[in-house]
């Protein structure tokens, strides 16, 4: 078996569409416990609230302990089944929607999403990111189930903050090349192959639209450029893995993020801006030139880190960078999905070099 087609039941994106959720929502069950955190919960409430009581469903909130724990998934089930609801929406960025998706499968309940930011594809796929008590990083799941709708309302999204959609892009753009090099060695099977593709029409939207989208959204302007890049980080970016399943995953880039995430330093950065860097790193590792340099190009217009000095790591200590290759090219790391082999001294040259690149670019620009 190959073809993983992980995909919610409906996707619907359009400004105010939260002003309509009731209708969208009611087929799905009568009886509705909404889980985010207090912002995301304030932020869809206004439009959320009275198109729920307008259609006749009851509903209440549940503030969610923050971190997506297996526990804190089992509290939430415990609710859903002990006092009767139907079903379940999660609202806000990943780690709400994650923790309602894995209440949903424990509670066998249907799962709505509504992100309230648009930063990666969690609201798309079937699985969660669970981490420990302590906030690291612990294992995925993929469940049986997908969402039975999501509702994405680019007018809220518009409002999100600029930061997390700019990471997020970078987080999108970065599964053509991790896809690319994760297929390279293996048979194109048809998913494999349409998955490729929709990575590249991801790519290339993101080229066309990504800088002029950042610009509306610190705005907080729901343009077309916006709606554009919205569907590509959730939608498209969901489709890759969701077609092209195992032979379409992670590499190089999200191997230098975890990597990177053993230096306090960079702990204050979001996901998507660590695998940023991590994808200069890739494209170098693999002696793509001028993808290097137009990747580079986008990625500084879009505020991300592309020297080691803007990952805060202006210092950085030979035995610092050399514990951030090690723990890349650890075993299990993805960056063994890479269809040649790499080591940690191929790691710390390939980083010092994008450093190096980058700010001769930065260098030039200024004059
Ligand atoms: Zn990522």
């Amino acid at each position: 078996m190959h073809l993983v087609m992980g995909s919610p039941n409906r996707y619907l994106q359009e400004k105010d569409i939260l002003l309509k959720a009731g209708e969208q929502i009611a087929p799905l069950g009568k009886k509705v416990l909404l889980v985010g955190d207090e912002t995301t919960l304030a932020v869809a409430r206004p439009k959320l609230a009275p198109s729920l009581n307008k259609a006749g469903l009851e509903f209440a909130e549940e503030v969610f302990a923050g971190e997506v724990t297996k526990e804190e998934a089992h509290r939430i089930a415990d609710l859903l089944i002990n006092a009767g609801y139907d079903l379940i929406i999660g609202v806000g960025g990943g780690k709400a929607i994650d923790t309602a998706k894995a209440a949903a499968a424990y509670a066998d309940r249907k799962l709505v999403t509504i992100p309230t930011l648009a930063s990666n594809c969690a609201p798309w796929t079937p699985l969660s990111v669970f981490y420990d008590q302590t906030g690291a990083f612990e294992e995925y799941i993929i469940f049986q189930f997908s969402p039975a709708l999501v509702l994405v309302d680019t007018e809220i999204i518009a409002k999100s903050m600029p930061n997390y959609f700019k990471a997020g892009i970078a987080d999108t753009v970065v599964k053509f090349y991790e896809a690319r090099a994760s297929a390279a060695n293996k048979e194109k099977n048809v998913p494999t192959r349409a998955a490729l593709k929709i990575a590249a029409e991801c790519k290339y939207i993101i080229f066309e639209y990504a800088v002029q989208a950042a610009k509306d959204l610190e705005k907080q302007k729901a343009s077309k450029a916006v709606e554009k890049i919205v569907d590509s980080i959730i939608a498209l970016g969901g489709m890759v893995g969701g077609i092209g399943s195992d032979n379409c995953r992670i590499a190089a880039a999200h191997a230098i993020h975890n990597g990177l995430t053993v230096l306090p330093e960079t702990h204050q950065l979001l996901h998507g801006e660590k695998v940023a860097f991590g994808t200069l790193v890739q494209l170098e590792l693999e002696g793509a030139e001028s993808e290097f340099f137009e990747l580079l190009e986008l990625l500084n217009q879009l505020d991300q880190p592309i020297t080691l000095d803007q990952l805060g790591l202006s210092d950085i200590e030979q035995s610092a960078l050399e514990k951030v290759a090690v723990k890349s090219c650890l075993p299990a790391e993805s960056i063994h999905n890479l269809p040649f082999k790499v080591n940690p001294e191929l790691v710390i040259k390939a980083i010092q070099s994008v450093d190096e690149k980058a700010q001769a670019y930065l260098a030039k620009l200024k004059k």
